[in-house]
């Protein structure tokens, strides 16, 4: 039987992100995508376009096939190299589905029911939400446990659900005998929740979207607007309070990751200093941290063959390891082997 495992000195990375909503927004980017690409050297990376997961919301049929495309384009223009690390579309590996099933079989139904996700995205027993979003925690753990992932940088709201992971690969280990790797947690150092800058009381969300959400690809001048009418508070002060200032603490949050100074040199900073002053900073930091990304993403969509090319690519790579994971796995459970 073929090995799974990576060999090598690099710790094997996997993250992946839904090519939905209008584009990536700042929360994906400083959750996630800007840690992705800081650790592409270090680490074996390999990044995929949760198409499937995508699916749980049941988009239209063209925008999702042009989501997907102009997501590639969004993750390397924030910095993923397809050069170095894996890029490829979940839906191109079949065996993300085939394992996600083998895994639901050992997923406790109120396993399941504890994921706190399926409630913020409105699921309920009795509010017609599909079996998929009750059950995408366990597809994503197959996505992880396919790639034997030393680690996976997510943001906090995924914490739970790498957790379930966790328990599934050593739940899956104890049964059928060590074949997958127990991902360890990994939420950057930066690893805060970016909330909404119109109801800072939840995260941001691409698939919401609205007033309260900063587009990566947003123009410079739609940014700003969008932080200077951002929700503050009655108050004057600015400074990191989370109960009774809200949005303020969102705003300083996002100043303090886009520029990396501390929350209290910040605050320190804007002693004696207005609502309106933060907004500034906070506007003027984040039009210049997205000004190259906007550059080079036109460059990277103006040519949808190479984009295209560039995933199939990253699929022939992600497959090999996909298909030696899967052969390992259905030996292990007991599926006879299918006759060549
Ligand atoms: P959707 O509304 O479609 O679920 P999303 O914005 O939550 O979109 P995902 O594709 O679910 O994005 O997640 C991609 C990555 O971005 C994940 O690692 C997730 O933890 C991170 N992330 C998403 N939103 C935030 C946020 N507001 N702050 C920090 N990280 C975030
Ligand atoms: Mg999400």
């Amino acid at each position: 039987m073929s090995e799974p495992r990576p060999s090598g000195p690099r710790p094997r990375v996997l993250s992946g992100i839904r090519p939905t909503g209008a584009g990536f927004q700042l929360g994906n980017y400083l959750g996630a995508v800007r840690h992705w690409a800081a650790m592409q050297d270090e680490a074996d990376c390999f990044f995929f376009l949760a198409d499937l997961h995508a699916l749980t919301d049941v988009p239209d049929p063209a925008h999702l096939r042009a989501r997907t495309r102009e997501s590639a384009a969004e993750l390397l223009a924030m910095g993923v190299d397809p050069a170095r690390s894996t890029v490829f579309a979940q839906s191109h590996i079949r065996e993300h589905a085939e394992l996600g099933w083998i895994l639901g079989c050992l997923t406790g139904f109120g396993e399941a029911s504890r994921m706190t996700q399926f409630k913020d995205k409105g699921g309920s027993s009795s509010s017609g939400a599909s079996v998929g979003l009750f059950t995408y925690p366990v597809l994503q753990a197959a996505d992880i446990l396919m790639y034997q992932a030393a680690s996976v940088p997510i943001g906090e709201d995924q914490r739970q659900h790498l957790e379930l992971t966790r328990d599934l690969a050593q739940r899956f280990n104890a049964r059928y005998g060590d074949t997958f790797a127990v991902p360890g947690p990994y939420v950057g150092k930066d690893g805060a929740r970016i909330k909404d800058l119109q109801d800072p009381t939840r995260k941001m969300s691409k698939s919401i979207g609205g007033n309260g959400t900063l587009w990566v690809l947003d123009a410079p001048e739609v940014l700003t607007k969008k932080i200077k009418s951002a929700v503050t508070d009655t108050g004057r002060e600015v400074r990191v309070d989370i109960a009774e200032k809200a949005g303020v603490s969102n705003l300083l949050t996002i100043l303090s990751v886009v520029t990396e100074r501390p929350l209290d040199a910040l605050e320190a900073d804007f002693a004696g200093k207005g609502y309106g002053d933060l907004k500034g900073a906070v506007a003027e930091a984040v039009v210049a941290e997205f000004a190259p990304v906007r550059k080079r993403y036109a460059e990277l969509v103006a040519d949808p063959a190479e984009l295209d090319r560039l995933l199939a690519v990253g699929a022939g790579r992600a497959r090999e390891v996909a298909v030696a994971t899967m052969a390992a796995v259905r030996e292990r459970v007991g599926l006879l082997a299918p006759q060549p």
